[in-house]
């Protein structure tokens, strides 16, 4: 170990043989986080939880990972009433975790008026919410790991230099306007400064099943290139933060809105990549907008009246193909799980 040494990478001469050694030994983009990273490297994801929930696989653990950037609406209440509906028909337990690691997007109190639409809705979680913005010090860890196993490296590439990069080599295209990131620091910054944090996407098509969607597939070198983990401004990437969250969560099916489908496969690769179990998924059908485009904030939804939890649950379940119920509450969601059982496929690990 060389910690104490002068850090690799960004500093390091590029020696003669014009092959840039990985710097193993960074963990942090920040100049005083290195020090914090190699203590945390002997935290280990594997947490003893992690292992006794998969390991038995008969127990069921959904979750309901809203982002904090304002109140539920119709949309996110669809996706909440599926993952409680597919964890209460399992038998299993539902949990919530507020996904606010994009700090800039998150609004002051939005947490708790989710928490509280979605308990005015019947569905409590079974445990406390989590906050992601204070599991930095678990994405850290992941981080590490992925260094020290040659699976991340620091990119130095702003924004302008992938789209010259990409446009040196005839690509101008926009994939959901992120750009397909073309490997420009794979084999070192090349005296640049490290911005973000990077996975070394493998080759290959990443295969899954997905119990709506049935038999998907995508090819993410070719289709998103090596993703971001850890961004330029600091912030922890969504990939990163769902499959750390998921596997030391203990869950075993993601039930989430289609939207959501095309990261499934770049979460699929950081789960191996990080010895992570594999949980089933399940996309659920979308609520849309005016336009057409899931309902959001951006195309006129409007924060749930959760004064009249049943109009708000009816249309929720309208979206999910369940039949309209009468009040009260509880009863409702009891005939939704005994559908739920009926029409979606149920997990069979
Ligand atoms: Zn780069």
């Amino acid at each position: 170990m060389s910690a104490a040494g002068p850090p690799q990478g960004a500093n390091a001469p590029s020696g003669g043989t014009g092959r840039s050694v990985m710097p193993r030994n960074v963990h942090s983009v920040g100049p005083s986080s290195a020090r914090f990273a190699v203590q945390l490297r002997a935290r280990t994801l594997r947490e003893p939880a992690v292992h006794e929930v998969t390991s038995v696989g008969a127990t069921y653990i959904g979750r309901f990972a809203p982002s904090p950037t304002g109140p539920l609406h119709a949309g996110s209440l669809a996706a909440a009433l599926a993952s409680w509906l597919d964890a209460r028909a399992h038998a299993g337990r539902w949990l919530v975790r507020i996904e606010d690691v994009d700090t800039p997007r998150c609004v002051p109190g939005a947490a708790e008026t989710i928490l509280q639409q979605l308990a005015a809705c019947g569905l409590a979680p079974d445990e406390p919410a989590v906050l992601q913005s204070r599991r930095g010090a678990m994405y850290e860890a992941a981080l590490a790991r992925l260094v020290d196993g040659g699976l991340a490296y620091p990119c130095g590439c702003s924004r302008k230099d992938i789209e010259q990069a990409l446009a040196a080599r005839g690509y101008a295209r926009q994939r959901h306007a992120e750009l397909v990131y073309p490997g420009t620091c794979r084999a070192g910054l090349g005296g640049r400064a490290a911005r973000a944090w990077r996975f070394r996407t493998p080759p290959g098509t990443v295969a899954w099943r997905d119990r709506r969607l049935g038999p998907q597939q995508q090819d993410v070198a070719h289709e998103v290139g090596d993703f971001v983990l850890k961004r330029a401004d600091g912030l922890w990437a969504y990939q990163l933060a769902v499959v750390v969250d998921d596997a030391l969560q203990g869950i075993t099916q993601v039930v989430r809105g289609e939207d959501l489908a095309d990261n499934t496969a770049r979460q699929l690769m950081l789960q191996e990549a990080l010895g992570l179990p594999r949980p089933g998924y399940l996309h659920t059908p979308l609520v849309l907008g005016p336009d057409g485009e899931k309902l959001s904030k951006q195309n006129g939804a409007r924060p749930l009246d959760t004064g009249q939890p049943m109009e708000a649950l009816n249309a929720a379940a309208a979206v999910l193909g369940l039949t309209p119920q009468a009040a009260p509450v509880a009863r409702a969601l009891g005939a939704w799980q005994a559908q739920w059982a009926d029409s979606y496929n149920l997990a069979r690990d």
